[in-house]
Parts: structure tokens; C-alpha cells; sequence
């Protein structure tokens, strides 16, 4: 571990919630759990004490680590670049294949890790990492941290982004919104008997209107994913109606990552994703119009390249989390110069510092 204190979190008050008699309504995600005194809501990790809300998990940090962005995975912002990646406990969600379920499910410990925000960025910098990541579990229920490290991350001209499910409401989103550079959303599936399914929500239009607020509202680059899960999301009419959605809703250039499901947890009598489901997809997506379908957990396949969606040049080559091959020019394809959607540097392995190849586990 490095650089960080060990005592009891201190115990926040939250930001955004209203009081109803004696109990109160939080309004961080569509979720709007009524909480009654002593009472926590869904994640677990706000309580009504004495008709006033708080969050338990302010600046308390379960994991964190030094990480491509390829992980997360985002392929069109700054490739290759590395990350201070952290998480705290719980979610808004309960997906039975959850691969962090340890401290997703889990509520927030009496005693922890706490790390102050300016401590996050002296990491960031001492590690040479391009931001900070906020990942592992959703960020959404970390809001007042999440942003107290956003402003100053950004103060520190560091970047900052959001591994999220989306499943936020709009005031949430418009308080992260201006410290914020990129939105990576899972859209898990495109019916409400799947997201019944996976995250126990009866309605997922929420998540699809945060996204475009976030990438119209507040001009955030996007890019969406979908675990493709055999059975629950792996059918024609889903993945066509995500495909549809993003090349309509967010712009044909919006990359999609159809990932593999490996068996986690409560799915882990579940087969992983045969790749041909995936290959199925991603021809279903780049078919639709979408000009990057990814195939992800699949290291080496050619899934994993982008190709200049003007000449079909490959530009960027990777092998997993690797970058083998960068051929952008200032953002463009070296052969028909047609820019590619997303952010990248001007000088590739000046800009900034690149992921030596191996992470670095902080806490
Ligand atoms: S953030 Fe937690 S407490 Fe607030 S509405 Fe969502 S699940 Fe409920």
C-alpha cells in the first residue's frame, strides 16, 4: 500500500436528497429509495439517521491499482494510456455474473482505507498516470467523492472518468457532469425482462437518457458495452436493438464492445460467450451502420482492432490491453486522413506516459 491512512471513513453528509416526514428520499439514482430512520437504501451504503442522509463510504477505497485504459475497456481515448483505478463497496445493481461481486455486494466495512482526494491525485501523478478512473463498482453511489476527486483531479490537469451502469438520474449526473471526460457504460441488455433479470430494474430508459445527456449535455466521450451473457442478452432482437439505439441515439462513431462473459458467481455454471456469438454480434452491429463493433475477452482476435471506417485501414492494433501498433496521425488515418471519433494524442508514446505492461496494485 502506499501513501495511505487507515482509520475509521468519516461519515458524509449526502448530497442529494429530500426530506419526507421522517424519512428521505435519496435521488442519486432512478432507484429514489424512501429511507426510514436508521435505515440504509438499496446499495447499502446511505443511511437516514436522525432524518438527515449519509453516505458510508466517502473517500473509503477498497481496491486501487495503476491500469490501462484498454481494460476499462475504452479504445478511442488516448490509447495506451494509464490510470489510477479505484473502487469502493456496493452498487445500485446485483448482477448474478458479477466478476467484483467481493465488494460490490458487500457492505461498507467499519474500518478501511481512506484516501483524502488530493492524496488520489499525488498517486495519480507519482505513478505518471493520465487521470483518474473511478471503476470495480459503480461510481455512481460514490457521487460526493467522485466528485470532490474529479474537481481536483482536474485543478491537477489530470482526466477523469466513469466505469459505470448509467443507472444515475439526471441532477446526479449534472453535478459530476463538468469534472468528468468520458462516460464508459455498460448497456446490459435492450428488455426490461433482462435488466429484471440482471440489475432487479423494472425500467432502463434512465440509462439510455443519461447517456446521451452525458455525451450531449456535457460533451463527455462515449463509449458503451455489453457483456454478452448466453441467455440473457445473447438473442437477435437485443443486440440489434442496442445497435440501433447507439448508431441513432448517440452517432454510428460511438464505439460498441460486445465482451465475452466469463462465469462469475452466481453464473458460474454458465459456459463463457462462444466467440462465434460474438463475431455474430459485431457483424450485427457493424452491419447495422456502427463503424466500431469490439470483440473484448477474446485476446488476440481481430475483434480487437479499430479499422479506419473510411479505407478500412487498420490503425491501432492491439493484443488484449497491449496497443502492438499505433497509426493515427493526429487522430486521423494515415492513408485518407478521415478523422476517427474519440480523443488521441498528437504524438503517440510523447503525449504521454504509456502502461509499461503490468499493473500496479496501490490497495
Ligand atoms: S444511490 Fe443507493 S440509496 Fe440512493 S437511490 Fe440509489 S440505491 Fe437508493
Amino acid at each position: 500500500m502506499d501513501g495511505e491512512v487507515v482509520y475509521n471513513a468519516p461519515v458524509k453528509e449526502a448530497i442529494l436528497y429530500s426530506r419526507e416526514g421522517e424519512r428521505v428520499r435519496c435521488r442519486v439514482c432512478p432507484r429514489y429509495c424512501l429511507i426510514g430512520e436508521g435505515k440504509r437504501g438499496w446499495c447499502g451504503t446511505r443511511v437516514n439517521k436522525g432524518g438527515r442522509l449519509y453516505t458510508l463510504i466517502y473517500g473509503l477505497v477498497s481496491s486501487m491499482a495503476v491500469s490501462p485504459v484498454e481494460k476499462k475497456p475504452l479504445f478511442h481515448f488516448y490509447p495506451g494510456s494509464k490510470w489510477i483505478s479505484m473502487g469502493t463497496y456496493g452498487c445500485n445493481f446485483r448482477c448474478p455474473g458479477c466478476q467484483n461481486w467481493s465488494i460490490s455486494f458487500a457492505p461498507p466495512p467499519r474500518r478501511g482505507i481512506f484516501l483524502p482526494p488530493d492524496e488520489v491525485v499525488r498517486i495519480a501523478r507519482r505513478y505518471g498516470c493520465l487521470g483518474v478512473s473511478w471503476t470495480y463498482n459503480e461510481p455512481t453511489i460514490w457521487l460526493e467523492y467522485t466528485i470532490d476527486c474529479a474537481r481536483a483531479a482536474k485543478e491537477a490537469g489530470l482526466l477523469t472518468h466513469y466505469v459505470t451502469n448509467g443507472y444515475i438520474t439526471e441532477e446526479a449526473l449534472d453535478l459530476i457532469g463538468p469534472y468528468l471526460d468520458c462516460y464508459r457504460v455498460d448497456i446490459k441488455a435492450f428488455s426490461r425482462e433482462a435488466y429484471r433479470r440482471t440489475a432487479h430494474i423494472e425500467d432502463f430508459s434512465p440509462i439510455l437518457r443519461a447517456v446521451k445527456r452525458a455525451k450531449e449535455r456535457w460533451g463527455m466521450h462515449v463509449e458503451c458495452v455489453t457483456n454478452v451473457t448466453p441467455g440473457f442478452n445473447d438473442d437477435r432482437g437485443q443486440l440489434s436493438g442496442i445497435a440501433s439505439w447507439i448508431r441513432d441515439e448517440l452517432g454510428r462513431e460511438v464505439p460498441w464492445h460486445v465482451t465475452r462473459f466469463i462465469p462469475h458467481h452466481l453464473l458460474k455454471d454458465l459456459h463463457p460467450t462462444p466467440v462465434e456469438t460474438l463475431e455474430e454480434a459485431r457483424d450485427l452491429g457493424m452491419g447495422s451502420g456502427l463503424c466500431h463493433v469490439y470483440i473484448g475477452n477474446v485476446p488476440g482476435h481481430e475483434g480487437e482492432n479499430t479499422r479506419c471506417p473510411g479505407c478500412g485501414l487498420k490503425v491501432i492494433e492491439r493484443s488484449g490491453f497491449f496497443v502492438r501498433d499505433y497509426r493515427l496521425v493526429e487522430g486521423r488515418c494515415p492513408n485518407c486522413e478521415r478523422p476517427l471519433y474519440g480523443r488521441f494524442p498528437r504524438e503517440y508514446g510523447r503525449d504521454y506516459t504509456l502502461w509499461e505492461g503490468y499493473e500496479v496494485g496501490i490497495v
